[in-house]
């Protein structure tokens, strides 16, 4: 790890380097600064441009020793060029397939990083507020190395990813109400108990560390160009911002000089950093009784909306926008990345897509330029979604004139 501190994002105070979560004098959350300028800035070129692993930036990551270093070979997912949607948009669209993650989400890179940093403290039980596939994905990595883990999901979260977790050997706790009722109680319980809490708003400082490393991974996959526009579905954003931040720090290192804009997307039954950027508002509300097909973005920010203002604020800093998509729009850019272009993603990744329909019908995105979207999520994560609106295929009898009659085969 190079040089870095915890620093207050509200009132820029350092503040010790401990399992904490908010400024200890104004209660905002607190962010990994690092030293940049007393970093060999020939040296991290290298180490970025030479960098065959996830742990490869470790100069840029907030891990103090490789020992404590927690691993299931998470990141150096493939950027795929669109075969297909992106000729049709007439755009260059690549699709950033995070589904090859270990646990099948990208959510094990801020994880990975969170777990570690807990370790490197000495923390042995760790937990974590999620929509799924945060929970599935902690639950791995605390597997790895032998830790406790508690897992808080709503109780609507779907079957197989809380499977996932279980199978893992977390212990789950279902909870009652929206995410942000879990996101409550896990924060109190981790409070209470010492335990570390990896939920990923921006609530622990050093998982959006690992959300970075996307940034670098797209711009050495593009050789070395920033995109036009990247695309990513919003929970609380925090990897909207941490995406955001990579790319700052290539620019900061003389790597480029092009920042990409950044835009998203929320589903349109829980959109609360939508709605406040449509009204040109800096500050966030709630979302009253969230409800979407999208739910591993549905967050409705109940209780800590100023995550969200942080998102909107990368979003407007990097010149971009959010969109709003219907569950409709969602379900058929489901379709089309599976059919079009291989690409099977659960509805919350698949929203990324439908706004990037959306902005090049309304002439924001421009033909020819270069749009990367984030694929966060697994489409087994959500099998339910696609399973219930699937016509059931009747069974014929295994001759081929039945085959033949059935689907019409001359
Ligand atoms: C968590 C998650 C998101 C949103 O990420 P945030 O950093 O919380 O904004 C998007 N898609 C999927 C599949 C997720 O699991």
């Amino acid at each position: 790890m190079g040089k870095a501190a915890l620093v207050c994002s509200g009132c820029g105070k350092g503040a010790m380097w401990q399992n904490r979560y908010f400024c200890p004098a104004c209660g905002s959350h607190l962010e990994v600064r690092y030293a940049y300028d007393e970093m060999d800035a020939r040296q991290i070129r290298e180490e970025l441009e030479n960098a065959r692993s996830f742990w490869d930036y470790r100069s840029l990551l907030p891990v103090p020793e490789p020992k404590a270093e927690i691993t299931l070979g998470e990141g150096n997912t493939p950027l795929l060029k669109s075969a297909r949607l992106g000729g049709q948009l007439d755009v260059d669209l690549y699709f950033k397939d995070e589904t090859r993650n270990p646990t099948g989400a990208f959510k094990d890179r801020p994880n990975a990083v969170g777990i570690s940093v807990a370790k490197s403290m000495g923390i042995r039980t760790v937990t974590i507020a999620s929509t799924g596939n945060g929970a599935a994905s902690l639950a791995a990595y605390a597997a790895r190395d032998g830790m406790d883990c508690y897992v808080f999901v709503p109780y609507t979260t779907p079957a197989p990813k809380v499977a996932q977790a279980s199978v893992y050997g977390a212990q789950i706790v279902r909870v009652k109400g929206d995410y942000s009722k879990a996101y409550q109680l896990a924060l109190a319980a981790a409070q209470n108990f010492h335990w570390g809490n990896l939920t990923s708003t921006y609530l622990n400082p050093f998982t959006l560390e690992g959300d970075k490393t996307i940034a670098y991974e797209i711009f050495f996959q593009m050789n070395r160009q920033t995109p036009d526009w990247i695309v990513v579905p919003l929970g609380a954003g925090a990897m909207l911002t941490g995406i955001y931040k990579g790319f700052q720090e290539l620019r900061l290192f003389g790597l480029t000089d092009k920042l990409p804009r950044m835009i998203g997307v929320q589903a349109d039954g829980c959109a609360p950093i939508i709605r406040a950027f449509e009204r040109d508002e800096s500050s966030v509300q709630a979302w009253e009784q969230p409800q979407t097909v999208a739910g591993g973005i549905c967050d409705p920010l109940d209780g800590y909306t100023e995550d969200g203002a942080w998102t909107l604020r990368s979003m407007r800093a990097s010149g971009g926008c959010g969109v709003m998509v219907t569950d409709q729009e969602i379900m058929q850019a489901l379709r089309q990345l599976a059919q079009k272009e291989a690409v099977f993603c659960e509805p919350a990744s698949a929203a990324s897509q439908a706004a990037v329909c959306k902005l090049v019908q309304k002439g924001i995105i421009k033909a020819k330029e270069t749009v990367v979207d984030i694929i966060t999520g697994h489409g087994l994560k959500d099998i339910e979604c696609v399973m219930t609106t699937q016509k059931s295929v009747d069974a014929i009898e295994p001759d081929l004139k039945a085959l033949c009659e059935k689907y019409k085969i001359t």
